[in-house]
């Protein structure tokens, strides 16, 4: 499919002629061809961050420095997907830049995958004081901010890190140890969990290594699977 042009162009005219047509059915009779229709995925990202800057719609605006709004190819159709920023996060204003993020980098470069054939972003975008779980209030509050980045970039794959992403995002309460090791379904995408780095470096025994590898590799075959660029 990556490699047939004409396949990806009837797949998003196809999809272009069923978003008019939704339109028309909904009455509306003409589109402004001006504004943020036309904008590609870059501009798009571009213009949600700029848009949330200075938010105070939740209590982690308080200690935050940086709004760690992500990082990587908008054009990614994997995205890798976290809790929320640490400190060096916050400090560079960008996602898993610490000690959890360059053992992020070494399980992508583990499949082949480097972080810039992917986006990376987190659950919530402000880092939660003293490196504590984002709050259900918190994550409820940022979700249309994801659910938005994630409309822009359109994955195949996710891949969720740990159990606070996993359960926001699957709407569910379920252990990573059990949602772990699965593929799930997650809108036009599949969602596949795994533990969080910063739980691997906590837990440095052989058996998490392995199981994470092999959602690592889950991953890599779903995104190889669905990939069309
Ligand atoms: N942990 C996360 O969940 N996200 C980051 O960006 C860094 C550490």
């Amino acid at each position: 499919m990556a490699d047939d042009p004409r396949g990806v162009l009837a797949e998003a005219l196809g999809a272009l002629s069923a978003t008019l047509r939704h339109h028309r059915d909904l009455g509306v009779t003409h589109l402004p061809l001006a504004g943020r229709y036309l904008l590609g995925p870059e501009e798009a990202l571009r213009e949600q961050e700029r848009a949330l800057q200075g938010c105070r719609r939740c209590k982690l605006c308080e200690g935050r420095r940086t709004i760690v709004f992500g990082s990587g190819s908008p054009r990614a159709e994997l995205v890798v997907i976290g809790e929320g920023p640490g400190a060096e996060e916050d400090a560079q204003g960008l996602p898993f830049v610490g000690r959890a993020g360059q053992l992020l980098t070494k399980m992508l470069e583990s499949v082949q995958l480097s972080r810039d054939d992917v986006y990376i972003c987190n659950a919530v975008k402000c880092r939660p004081p003293s490196n504590r779980n984002p709050e259900a209030d918190e994550l409820q509050t940022c979700a249309p901010f994801l659910a938005a980045q994630l409309s822009v970039l359109q994955p195949k794959v996710v891949l969720a890190l740990g159990s606070v992403a996993a359960q926001a995002l699957l709407q569910t309460r379920e252990p990573i140890g059990k949602l772990r090791g699965r593929v799930h379904p997650f809108g036009g995408a599949v969602l596949i969990p795994t533990f969080h780095p910063a739980f691997l470096l906590r837990n440095p025994g052989q058996d998490y290594k392995r199981m994470a590898w092999d959602d690592l590799k889950l991953a890599k075959r779903e995104y190889e699977r669905r990939r069309t660029r």
